[in-house]
């Protein structure tokens, strides 16, 4: 454990079985936002009122505030090249003020996606502050997780100055937004209100306050079905897109979005995206339903099915894995070019291939989970969450598309880029602060596949039951929190009773990967035995396959509690009194780096 996150478990906000501690603390901001857009014209008013509560023992003498619209201003540190239809002037500031007095919010050239404000009157402890700000920004002509889709539909994310966060273990999060980093926030409660053009529609994160008052009647009547429909429903179609008579025919209609304890909010807007939804059962004690909506082209093939595709999501995530209800009253899937998630919202491209929109469209949903269901620092440790969304794709998968297909899939697209890397040097220890990591090849191995591959050998070891009691204390424990991997390792550690020190060392603290080799067949008093050396030193799970000389064959599955001694070796005892011919090591998604040493053949 690094000195500085020590630190935390000293003072108590953390504890070693896994548990927030008596003195954990978060800080939570109450966001009133208002905004208006008009397409095709890209530029977006913005004005906001922000109560932020410092709920910390510390004394704040500055506040943090994120501008991550900056990173499309010439001149940001970026972790990738910029074409001229991603620059944009960035955020202009028009006003703000703290407790109601104005001051001059100067923009800050070194970096510029985030700035401080220096507070004259110190926030205490458990107080509170007001700021606000009036700000202004044109959307990026080239849509990346946010931006014009087309000339007038809109995709807007980070959208709004925010209070960044201030924890426990790291203080003010002052990272640069360099377009790698997606989520790091508070949960907060947030109003949103979006003036719009008539004919234009809006889908956004949170509740829809107000359909009658933006919507013609017969358009809110479809919605309001929809609510308690199994069954899909177009709630906007093209032909009444074309004609106009969708939204009250006033000049502008306010569209009122309410969430809570949420870390985030995002919006699309169109005037010709067709919309359907249905619902979904998510908790069945509650008989708690979740609206299922879609926006999307018309033309787009693949988005016809997504609100089944969203529903069956919701249902199977929250009765199988993670196993824990859909947390939020609504989900909406927009068509644009991100592949991106964003509570209750997703923004994914249209693809030829649907299967392929559907497994994309569950991981973004997954997200739900991981981050914000748990709030997980994903610029530190992303593979808290993105580990968990391979893991739920490949699990949702093998109920979607039968097993065989489903580890196909993730072995080409999750583990070959991995265990194949050429460069391998950058495969550091899946707990290097991403941070630390920049846009390596490590990177994107240790937010993936590596984690997700971890997790899946844990449920090896312990079984499905036990695996999952311990991710549902560390989900009780831990949610609308902000755990950190070591919350993470202890709740796991104190709910299964067991030292699994072990297993995290190795597998989430080392430089091992797999790499598993025969090393010799012997006989032995009731059989034979067999080697196998741990090259990589992970403590992967493996079938080994025996063939006989009678050519009847066995597979015996091996859990990576044959690791657990020691990593190095493992003898495989087998009574048999058969003649043996062929011994194979399968790892099946476990790729193995080096395979050519996993055969072996009697001479
Ligand atoms: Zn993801």
């Amino acid at each position: 454990m690094p000195r500085d996150i020590q630190q935390a478990y000293k003072k108590g906000t953390r504890t070693f079985n896994g548990l927030p501690g008596s003195n954990y603390w978060q800080n939570k901001g109450i966001y009133n936002i208002q905004i208006t857009a008009a397409p095709p014209d890209r530029t977006i008013k913005g004005s906001e009122q922000i109560t932020y509560i410092n709920n910390s023992p510390d004394t704040l003498k500055n506040l943090v505030i994120k501008l991550i619209q900056n990173i499309h201003k010439p001149g940001s540190s970026r972790n990738g090249d910029a074409q001229m239809d991603y620059l944009t002037d960035g955020v202009q500031i028009d006003a703000c003020t703290v407790n109601g007095k104005s001051i001059s919010f100067k923009e800050n050239n070194y970096h510029l996606t985030w700035n401080t404000i220096r507070l004259s009157n110190p926030l205490l402890p458990k107080d509170s502050v007001k700021l606000s700000f009036d700000w202004h920004f044109k959307v990026s002509k080239e849509s990346g997780r946010e931006g014009m889709l087309d000339s007038t539909s809109f995709y807007l994310a980070y959208f709004y100055p925010r209070v960044a966060v201030y924890d426990d273990y790291h203080g003010w999060d002052r990272e640069t937004f360099t377009d790698m980093q997606e989520f790091y926030n508070d949960f907060n409660d947030y109003h949103l209100s979006v003036q719009l053009p008539k004919n234009f529609i809006t889908w956004a994160t949170g509740t829809l306050e107000n359909p009658r008052d933006v919507l013609n009647k017969e358009i809110a009547d479809r919605l309001e079905k929809s609510m308690t429909s199994n069954d899909l429903i177009h709630i906007v179609t093209n032909e009444e897109l074309i004609a106009k008579n969708i939204t009250q025919q006033k000049d502008w209609n306010e569209w009122i979005f309410t969430s809570t304890h949420i870390p985030d909010v995002a919006l699309c807007i169109s005037d010709h995206y067709v919309w359907d939804a249905a619902s979904v059962l998510v908790h069945d004690a509650s008989q708690r339903r979740a609206s299922v909506q879609a926006a999307f082209l018309d033309k787009s093939k693949d988005f016809h099915y997504m609100v089944g595709f969203a529903q069956h999501a919701l249902d199977w995530f929250s009765h199988n894995w993670p196993g824990v209800a859909y947390p939020y009253p609504k989900m909406t899937v927009c068509q644009g070019f991100a592949d991106m998630e964003y509570p209750m919202m997703v923004n994914d491209n249209s693809s030829e291939d649907t299967t392929f929109s559907r497994l994309v469209a569950d991981h973004e949903i997954a997200h739900t989970y991981f981050p914000f269901y748990m709030g997980i620092n994903e610029h530190r440790y992303p593979f808290m969450d993105e580990g968990w969304a391979t893991t739920l794709e490949l699990l949702i998968g093998r109920d979607e598309n039968g097993k065989e297909k489903a580890e196909a899939f993730y072995k080409q697209f999750r583990v070959a880029g991995w265990i194949n890397d050429k460069e391998a040097s950058e495969d550091l220890p899946i707990i290097t602060p991403a941070t630390a990591l920049g846009s390596s090849a490590g990177y994107g191995n240790n937010t993936y596949g590596k984690p997700s591959l971890g997790y899946l050998a844990l449920i090896d070891y312990l079984g499905e039951d036990l695996f999952k009691k311990c991710l549902h204390a560390y989900m009780d424990r831990w949610n609308g929190k902000h755990p950190i991997p070591w919350d993470f390792f202890y709740s796991f550690n104190d709910a299964s009773g067991q030292d699994l020190n072990w297993f995290w060392n190795n597998w989430f603290f080392s430089n091992n990967y797999i790499d598993f080799a025969i090393d010799k067949v012997e006989k032995s008093r009731k059989g034979f035995a067999v080697s196998i050396k741990n090259i990589g030193g992970y403590p992967a799970p493996f079938d080994l396959l025996i063939t006989y000389e009678d050519n009847s064959s066995e597979s015996l599955h091996q859990s990576p509690a044959i690791w657990k001694a020691q990593n190095k070796e493992a003898n495989i005892q087998i009574n048999s009194n058969k003649k043996i011919k062929t011994v194979q090591i399968k790892g099946g998604i476990f790729m193995d780096a080096n395979e050519k040493d996993n055969f072996w053949k009697a001479e």
